[in-house]
């Protein structure tokens, strides 16, 4: 066997950042050789910095680890996974991709810039191409890969296969997102108990925006993006994990819902075809019961992996609705960024 690749997580105590910690604890890739958090933490052990979350073995059994700062030339490794607010990203990660790590980021600082790949693996696993152009522009030996914003992920996931199949002309987005999504310790108890919050700041821009270049095609040193119109309308929910969205799209020539229905079931991209380790058996789980998906019952299958869609029906304004829901801090973050290393390893990036 191989050996494994030694990786670090900047951001490891936070709510993304316990996930990449409790996934690179066992990967049969990665190596996780370090942890990193703020000056706060710095020098603390895991156990005693973070205040865990998840099921399972309580600090994915790393708790007598020893927290580092961020810092790139104490974490020498060749892949980070970063897991920071975007302003720390920002000046962080070129700092980690200059020195010469591939840096996988789930903030938002760099998803936007035109040779930086913004890739979910089964949408758009090409975009990886970009790299090349990010390092001649830039003059570094590493790189900076982002995956989506939690939400725009769940959703291109669904769009993706249709687009391919028919073409995605107008999207309608109204999505019910889970607490977690607002990091650690979050939105306060007493404001979302029992309650909805008609707004989640730049959520919705950010949606329509990264939608459409992670539709788009890559041309040359660049990414053309999608000509779709995606209208997004972004809700805080008393939820815990799991993203829900209520989408109507508009596809062109009009198909009918079963034939919605087949593409997404049969749809088996890259990830899958590979094997990659986090890759869910399957990207789109379809389900037939009139009240599923539910991020109760579905938002963990699979280790988070996959999306769930369910109640695919005509929509009498853009032709077709459907329900989906997907796991903000998996698929939508550090299960998203694993599975970006991943795909780059499996293209030879490293
Ligand atoms: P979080 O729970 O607030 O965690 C933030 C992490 O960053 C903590 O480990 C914190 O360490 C560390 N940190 C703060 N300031 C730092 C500094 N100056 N230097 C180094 N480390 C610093 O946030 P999160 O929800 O995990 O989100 C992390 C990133 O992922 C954000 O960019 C977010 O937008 C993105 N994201 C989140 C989700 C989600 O569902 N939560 C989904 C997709 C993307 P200390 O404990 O020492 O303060």
């Amino acid at each position: 066997m191989a050996p494994r690749i030694p990786v670090s997580v900047l951001g490891a105590t936070g709510v993304v950042g316990q996930r990449f910690v409790a996934r690179l604890a066992q990967h049969p890739w990665f190596e996780l050789a370090g942890l990193a958090a703020s000056e706060r933490s710095a020098g603390k052990r895991y156990a005693d910095a973070c205040s865990w979350r998840l099921a399972g073995e309580p600090y994915a059994g790393v708790g007598e680890r020893v927290l580092s700062e961020a810092d790139p030339s104490a974490l020498a490794t060749p892949l980070v996974f970063s897991a920071l607010d975007a302003d720390v990203a920002r000046e962080l990660e070129p700092a980690f991709a200059q020195r010469g790590a591939l840096v996988f980021s789930n903030a938002s600082a760099f998803r936007m810039e035109r040779d930086v790949p913004l890739l979910v693996p089964e949408v758009n696993p090409d975009h990886l191409e970009l790299v090349t152009a990010q390092r001649r522009a830039r003059g570094w030996k590493g790189a900076i890969l982002c995956n989506p914003n939690c939400t725009a992920t769940v959703l291109v996931m669904a769009l993706a296969p249709l687009h391919r199949a028919f073409g995605v002309e107008a999207v309608l987005m109204a999505s019910m997102q889970a607490a977690s999504g607002a990091g650690w310790p979050g939105v306060p108890s007493l404001d979302i108990l029992g309650n909805v919050i008609p707004f989640v700041r730049t959520e919705e821009e950010k949606v329509e925006a990264e939608t459409c270049k992670m539709l788009g095609e890559l041309a040359g040193a660049e990414v053309r993006n999608a000509s779709c119109q995606v209208s997004a309308l972004c809700n805080r929910v008393a939820v815990i994990d799991g993203h829900t969205e209520a989408v109507s799209v508009r596809l062109r020539g009009n198909p009918r819902p079963e034939d919605v229905r087949e593409v997404l079931e049969s749809w088996r991209p890259e990830p899958q075809q590979r094997g990659l380790p986090s890759a869910p058996a399957r990207p789109l789980v379809l389900h037939s019961a009139p009240d599923r998906p539910q991020p109760r019952l579905d938002a963990e299958r699979d280790g988070g992996m996959p999306v769930h869609v369910g109640r695919v029906r005509p929509c009498s304004v853009l032709g077709i609705k459907l329900t989906i829901l997907g796991n903000n801090t998996e698929r939508g973050a550090a299960g998203g960024s694993v599975l970006n290393a991943e795909l780059a390893r499996a293209r030879g990036l490293f």
